[in-house]
């Protein structure tokens, strides 16, 4: 059933720390819509997007941060831009009244990608608590 399967999914992504798909992404290797870059950080239309604006925002040197609870002293500065960058993406998308920023951490948050990663969700009425 559709409970087994997710918690299969959900165990199969472990942080691994090997390669992930995002390097492709910021090499240009495979195809993304970007809406943001500068020479820290790159922001692309998230492929299943889960609300009309619906972006992904990530470093581009992992540096380690495969999740942000593998952050330590040396990653504050570029976790303070990814944060300020937010602001700047939501600005320019149009959602600056109203918008989510997600992290998801680990395998029990649904984590899939091991690259450190912000969501943006906007676009929509947002719900709360978040599923
Ligand atoms: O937080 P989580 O690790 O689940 O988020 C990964 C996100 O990356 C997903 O929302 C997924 O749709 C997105 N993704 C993407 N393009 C890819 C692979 C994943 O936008 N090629």
């Amino acid at each position: 059933n559709n409970e087994e399967e997710n918690a299969l999914s959900v165990a199969a992504s472990v942080d691994t720390g090997a390669p992930t798909i995002f390097d492709k992404i910021i090499k240009k290797e495979i195809p993304s819509t970007v809406v943001y870059e500068d020479d820290k950080v790159l922001a692309f239309r998230d492929i299943s997007p889960q609300a009309p604006v619906h972006i992904v925002l990530i470093p581009k040197i992992r540096d380690g941060l495969t999740q942000l609870s593998k952050a330590d002293e040396r990653h504050k500065d570029i976790l303070g831009h990814l944060m300020y960058t937010t602001g700047v993406i939501a600005k320019q998308e149009g959602i600056e009244e109203g918008y989510r920023v997600v992290i998801n951490n680990g395998p029990t948050a649904c984590q899939s990608v091991y690259h450190l990663h912000l969501h943006i969700l906007g676009g929509r009425q947002l719900k709360w608590p978040p599923g």
